[in-house]
């Protein structure tokens, strides 16, 4: 059954998320989506490094509170 809980926004820097069921303020699961643009370097052996990356497409899915596992009641507060 998919999930239709809202999304929070992402917090800015005045901002954080809080679990309004259970009170939780620093743990949870973000499930995300995004499209990135790498730039791979190998070494001459062959292994690999992502030397920088660019994000062109970021999409939060869920949020869901780590304590409680609720995806319905996490929402942004202002910092203290
Ligand atoms: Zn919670």
């Amino acid at each position: 059954m998919p999930d239709e809980s809202p999304v929070p926004a992402l917090p800015g820097p005045e901002q954080r998320w809080r679990c309004s069921r259970c009170g939780n303020l620093t743990r949870f699961d973000v499930t995300r989506r995004s499209r990135v643009t790498e730039y791979w370097h190998f070494d001459l052996p062959g292994s690999p490094a992502v030397e920088s990356a660019d994000v062109l497409e970021e999409v939060v899915e869920r949020v869901r509170c780590r304590w409680c596992e609720s995806t319905a009641d996490v929402e942004l507060v202002p910092r203290a």
